[in-house]
């Protein structure tokens, strides 16, 4: 099976003697884009740089062997995903499991039969991509296509670690679309979906770092996260995100104080404390979002207990 995907696929091949990286380039040059590594530190500077789709890793070199470079790459969050297929001369049994457990996919002995090499191969990265896709279908929306709250929970609960080793703000945004119900019984469905794709997009928009997150939360209700950000700099993204959504000019007849579709925000920052709970972060811009509606909707209402019990 040859298609257009494998072409661009990326193998890194690693092997401190040039013979055997010229076999495995002559076995599998056809099918995916190479590059070479003869030693593991030169490996982990590539993979860094240019993260591949799979790793070939010959267990013996010197300085720093196989073994250790996997290590390296397990504990690294943002590498440990890439399938390492061990390659060695080695047949004890206990050498595959220790590269096994040190969560390799797979163990090839040399000599090595270059078809099956070639099937192997194949098969790690059809079950990589199928990963890779998995993992994104079910952190998205169906509907809008934006993260959904299992990307916020887990973003939420990664970002409040990290505040409270930097003691830095944290903030974020509930912001739900005004008299949304009366737009569905007005207009149906199938426009309500429109509506929420539209308002979703433009929220989006509205983010103004890369790692700030917008994630349809239910329903109507959107959640935008802000890390290291603070309550000023919060409002300010809010009041944009109100304008824009006024911007987009849809009508709804049936909201009666601006006869368009609207939003109201609630928004809360916080300090994480060690013994705070992220979910109390929710809990406070959900309370501003209910006074924001209580005032009369298509606003931004900040909330403003003190953060003691963050
Ligand atoms: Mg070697």
């Amino acid at each position: 099976m040859k298609s257009g995907y494998e072409g661009q696929l990326m193998i890194l091949l690693v092997d401190d003697a040039p013979t055997n990286i010229q076999v495995l380039n002559e076995t599998l040059k056809d099918d995916y884009r190479l590059f070479f590594a003869t030693n593991g530190r030169d490996a982990l500077r590539l993979v860094s740089e240019s993260p591949p789709d799979l790793i070939i890793l010959d267990v013996i070199m010197p300085d720093m062997d196989g073994y250790e470079v996997c290590r390296a790459l397990k504990a690294n969050a943002a590498l440990q995903d890439i399938p390492i297929i061990f390659i060695t001369a080695m047949r004890q049994q206990e050498d595959e499991v220790v590269g096994l457990e040190l969560g390799a996919v797979d163990y090839i002995t040399k000599p090595f039969n270059p078809a099956i090499v070639r099937l192997r191969v194949r098969n790690h990265i059809e079950l990589k991509r199928q990963r890779d896709f998995l993992a994104r279908l079910s952190n998205l929306d169906g509907l809008t296509g934006i993260p959904n709250r299992r990307a916020l929970d887990a973003k939420l609960d990664r970002e409040w670690r990290r505040c409270q080793r930097s003691g830095k703000p944290l903030s974020l945004l509930m912001a739900d679309i005004d008299h949304f119900k009366s737009y569905n019984d007005t207009y149906g469905h199938l426009t309500g979906d429109d509506c929420l794709k539209e308002v979703g997009t433009t929220l989006q928009e509205a983010l103004e770092r890369p790692g700030d997150l917008l994630a349809r939360y239910g329903g109507e209700e959107f959640v935008a996260l802000l890390p290291e950000t603070d309550a000023a700099g919060a409002s300010r993204v809010a009041g944009r995100m109100l304008q824009a959504v006024n911007a987009l000019g849809l009508p709804h007849a049936g909201a009666r104080e601006t006869g368009q579709v609207t939003v109201s925000i609630g928004v809360a920052t916080v300090q994480p404390m060690r013994t705070g709970a992220s979910t109390n972060l929710l809990l406070a811009a959900d309370s501003a979002l209910y006074q924001a509606k209580q005032q009369g909707r298509n606003r931004v209402t900040t909330w403003s207990q003190p953060a003691a019990d963050a």
